[in-house]
Order: C-alpha cells, then structure tokens, then sequence
C-alpha cells in the first residue's frame, strides 16, 4: 500500500478513528493498491461537528480581510506543490497529468477569486428616510458541509471551501471514498497556510455519513455535488431537517451543430469534450445533435476521436463497475440499432493491464428512445442523433431530465441566439465545448442537475454561504414621529 490508511482530520490534527469497516482505495491506471478509507459512523461525526462548532465563534468574529489572508497563502501553497497535487489527482482518479494539472490550476483560480470576497462582501446603506439609515451586512451561517463526488479530487472541494470559509462558516468536508487522498494533502496546506484548528474538518465514508450530515442539528447548510438520484436524496433529507441545501446532479449535454459550423474546430472541441477527463465531467458534450447535413464534421469527428488513445492522452474510467457500464452502454445501442464508428469496448493499455480504460466511442444513427440518447453514460461517449430542424433538435434537448450545459456550433448569430434562449440548460457554450464558466461567473445547471437555489462558485456563492442582516438607525433623536419610529 503506497499511502497510510487515510484518517479524518477534525481539532486540527489527523484522528485514528474508530471505524470498523474499510474501503480499498485502488488507482484507475494500473489497479494498485493506494490505500484504505474508513467508512466513520454517526457518532464519529458528532466529534467532527463539535470541532468545527468550536472554532466558529473566533472564526467569524475575524474581520474578512483577516480571514483572506489564510488564502493568499493557500493559493501559493497550491501553486508551490502543483507536481506533487497533480500527481496525487492523477492516480487516485486516473486522469492524465495534463488534466490533473488544469484541475490544481483552477483551485488556484477558484482560491484567487475567494481572496477578492472582501471586495465583493461589502453592504448597502442608503438614507430612507431624514437621519434614517438602513445597512445590510453578510452573516455567515455557522457550520456548513460540502459533500463531493469523486471526479474532480482537488477542484470540487475547492469550489466550496474557499468560499465559505472566507465568509466567516467552518466547514465539514465529506469526500468521495473513491478519492479521498487529495482531501487529506488539502488539509495539510490549509493547516500550513495558518487556517485555525476546527475551520476545517474532513469526515470519510459513505450513505450512513451523508446521512448523518443532512440530520445533524449542528449543521446550518449542505452543499452536494454528485449523481441525480443522490442529489435529491441530500437535497430532501437536509431540508426536511429545516437545512440550507444546494445539491447539484448528473447531466447530459448537448452539442448542437449546424451545417455552417467550422469544421475543424467543431470536431476537435467536440472530441476534446467528449473524451476529457475520460468522459467523467458534467460538462462533458454526451449527446450531439446533428441538424441536416453534417455528415462530413461527423467523418472528422471519428477521425479525431481514433487520435485520442488510452493510456497516452485519455485516462481510465474510475473503477472496473464503470468501464462494465459504459461498455454495456454501447453494446445495447449497437443492438438497437445504432452504429459504431469508433469502438472504445475492451481497451487495455500495455503494461497496466488492471487499469480500468474505455477508448473513445462515437456512436451515430442514435434515436431519441435509445438509452445512450436519454441517460448519462459518464464516459468517452458521444450519441448522435439527426434532425432535419433545429425545433427537433431543441425539443429533444429540452425533453431530457438533465440541464447542466448545451452549445451550438455554427457561424451564424441568429442561431447561436436561437439555441442560447431556447435550450434548457444552466451553461450555454457558442463554438465552445464545455461551456464552464470561469470566475467571477457562477456554476449551477438548471432541472435535475441542480436542485435548490443559487449556483455553487462565484458571486451566486455568497447567497449561500450567508444570511443577510438588516439594520435600521436614527441618530437625530430629534426628529419627529412618523411611521418608522
Ligand atoms: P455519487 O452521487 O455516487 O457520490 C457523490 C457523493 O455522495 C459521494 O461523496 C458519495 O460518498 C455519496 N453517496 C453516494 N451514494 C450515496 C447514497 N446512497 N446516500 C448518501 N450519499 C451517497 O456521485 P459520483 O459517482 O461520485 O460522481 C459522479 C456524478 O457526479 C455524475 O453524475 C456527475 O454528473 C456528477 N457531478 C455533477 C457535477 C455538477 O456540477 N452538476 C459536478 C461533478 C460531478
């Protein structure tokens, strides 16, 4: 085992804990044993809130330019240990250095966009009526968690934890048990970075944690990222418990792309969108839309596809179960019907003969009704399916549960502004494959890929992560009467 046992991090320090039950931490690439996660009870949990309850009060009491301070530190941190963070990344997950490296290099935007809170924080106050003054002020909340998923190690945590530690709430981390490794290192350059004992805590394990988490009287909010089904489960049980929850799901993006589009351009954005980070990004593009005749982008599109090879630049899937579902993904659209252009069943790369790889899959002649058309597959996938229409394209966009993402490829505005008011999705991409937007922009899709109110980063964030207060004064007692006194 490469690593020692992975522990939960509460009071300032790593806790032996007392779990009985766990989990192989195994590296997509080669299957190597990296190391084991404990799957914590409710009751170390309790533990864990207490820590974090304990240090809110000196926390938040800290002005805000105070507390950035802990970040520009952080952010050098990370940028000083970028290597040993994209390696950590790239093995527990399986990504290629390059995408591991892009993940560390957007925590440091995300750390940067944190540090200019302070600027972002401040008040109103307006005299509404002779010598009467009204002033809003951000509160935070208390203790909040952030519960993640396992395919970005570094960047989704990140997406919470700067931002709401900067406002003032301490913090429980729950991350993935497939990943948990670059949690542990988050907290040693969080602590190096002068974050005080208790402002951030990390318990791991599974269901009964995350259970836990959403009942807990000690825990004022709950943001989630992860798969649908889960993100409703959070998103009910944390607001049954009277939480604030922001909990974001699954996806299934669509490509629209037009008969004028660029040719070269549209079929390596939409390979490189498909195929990144293996498949496993909720703004991966998953279903294409071909309207009329395209059938030369698709040529290139199968031709850029074959130039992407596992193990080189394309990382494996997760875990052996994934790369079973992706690969029966393809096998029941072949028998529906659909065809195979580029064929990613059974990849092994040499010498890493245990790694979990699925080649890049181009599948056309998709229907609608087809599982590859309808569900999200989260791997180096694309489903195309034709229309003669953009109206049939972006009926069959807007019929899916999903709205994280959707762009069109085209020259012409008037289409670009077509789709952009009329696809159902949070982030809308023109001639971009993964449309994320960058900070100060938020993240947050629409339908079932986000369920509460408010995005996840950015300006949006700092709705969530506190409460406003209003406060009304008059300092000329000598005034007169009217309403308001
Ligand atoms: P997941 O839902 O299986 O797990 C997410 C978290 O929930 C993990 O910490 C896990 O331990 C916990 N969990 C799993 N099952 C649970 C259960 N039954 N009850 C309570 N907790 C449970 O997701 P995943 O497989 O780790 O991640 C992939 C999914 O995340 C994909 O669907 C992807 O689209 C989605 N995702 C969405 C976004 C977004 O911004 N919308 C971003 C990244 C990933």
């Amino acid at each position: 085992m490469k690593y020692e046992v992975v522990k939960n991090f509460y009071d300032g320090r790593f806790s032996e804990n007392g779990a009985t039950e766990f989990l192989d931490v195994t590296s997509p690439i080669d299957g190597n044993l990296l190391s084991r996660v404990p799957m914590s009870s409710a009751d170390e949990l309790n533990s864990v809130v207490e820590s974090a309850k304990a240090a809110f009060a000196s926390w938040s009491a800290r002005p805000i330019k105070e507390r950035v301070q802990v970040f520009f530190k952080y952010r050098q941190l990370l940028e000083e240990n970028v290597d040993e963070l994209t390696a950590l990344v790239s093995e527990e997950n399986g990504k290629t250095w390059d995408e591991a490296k892009a993940e560390v290099e957007k925590s440091i935007e995300l750390t940067e966009f944190a540090c200019s809170m302070p600027q972002l924080v401040s008040g109103e106050i307006l005299e509404v009526s002779k010598g009467v003054e009204c002033r809003t002020e951000h509160f935070p909340l208390g203790v909040v968690a952030s519960i993640v998923p396992f395919n970005f190690p570094l960047m989704v945590p990140n997406w919470t934890i700067p931002n709401a530690l900067v406002l003032g709430n301490t913090m429980i981390m729950k991350p993935s048990e497939l990943v948990p490794l670059s949690c542990q290192r988050m907290a040693e350059l969080l602590k190096e970075s002068g974050l005080p004992d208790g402002v951030f805590n990390i318990i791991n394990g599974g269901k009964e944690v995350v259970e836990g988490i959403c009942d807990h009287a000690g825990i004022e909010a709950v943001s989630f990222v992860g798969s649908t089904k889960v993100a409703k489960l959070v998103y009910q049980r944390s607001t049954n418990s009277l939480k604030r929850c922001i909990a974001l799901g699954g996806a299934k993006n669509h490509l629209f792309v037009l008969p004028d589009a660029n040719p070269t351009m549209t079929a390596t954005n939409v390979t490189a969108s498909m195929s990144g980070c293996a498949g496993q990004r909720c703004m991966a593009a998953s279903a294409m839309l071909a309207v009329g005749n395209v059938d030369s982008i698709i040529e290139q599109i199968a031709a850029e596809a074959r130039k992407v090879v596992p193990g080189k630049n394309l990382g494996a899937v997760i875990s052996k179960a994934a790369k079973e579902r992706i690969e029966n993904f393809i096998t029941e659209a072949e028998r529906d019907g659909a065809t195979i252009l580029v064929d990613g069943r059974g990849a092994v790369v040499e010498g890493k003969e245990n790694g979990t790889y699925v080649g890049p899959t181009v599948i056309d002649r998709v229907t609608p009704n087809m599982s590859v058309a309808t569900e999200e597959i989260f791997g180096p996938v694309i489903s195309i399916m034709h229309t003669d229409t953009l109206d049939e394209a972006i009926k069959i966009e807007n019929a899916n549960p999903y709205g994280n993402a959707a762009s069109v490829f085209t020259q012409s505005g008037g289409v670009a502004r077509y789709v952009m008011e009329h696809a159902s999705a949070g982030m809308i991409g023109v001639n971009i494959g993964v449309p994320v937007p960058r900070e100060p922009f938020s993240f947050g899709g629409w339908n079932e890929s986000r369920f509460g109110a408010n995005d996840i980063t950015g300006r949006s964030s700092i709705e969530f992560w506190t409460k406003l207060k209003k406060t009304t004064t008059k300092w000329n007692p000598e005034a007169g009467v009217n309403w308001m006194s």
